[in-house]
């Protein structure tokens, strides 16, 4: 996985973008950075990245369940950067049967103890 393209789609390689994150030598600084790390941990499987760039309060109890999808793309709609919170809409491509459909959210993120967070999706654009 090391000099492979990062599954979130910058064009990066994994080592020099989201594997940076998931492996703790860095954190993202902006919300659409953590967006796609967070991607690539549903990609990967990385439970405790998800965890933990979950916003305490609206966190759930994640399981193995959870990473059943097979994610096959991410296609960042917008984003619009704050100083306290930032709204990144996405559009996550997976697997189902013969072909492929997509989640499409808008997140709200917050910065929490000086990092950024997934706090929940909106219902729309704000
Ligand atoms: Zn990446």
């Amino acid at each position: 996985m090391t000099d492979s393209p990062c599954p979130c789609g910058t064009g990066k390689p994994f080592d020099r973008c989201c594997g940076l994150y998931l492996s703790g030598k860095a954190y993202p600084q902006s919300a659409e950075a953590l967006m796609r790390s967070r991607y690539t941990a549903y990609v990967m499987g990385n439970l405790p990245y998800l965890r933990q760039t979950w916003h305490p309060d609206t966190r759930p109890e994640l399981s193995a369940e959870d990473l059943n999808t097979e994610w096959t793309r991410l296609e960042v709609v917008r984003s619009k950067q704050g100083l306290k919170r930032s709204v990144v809409e996405f559009r996550a491509w997976f697997r189902d049967g013969d072909s492929e459909r997509a989640l499409h959210e808008i997140s709200l993120f917050k910065l929490h103890k000086k990092r950024w967070v997934y706090v929940e999706p909106l219902s729309e654009w704000p």
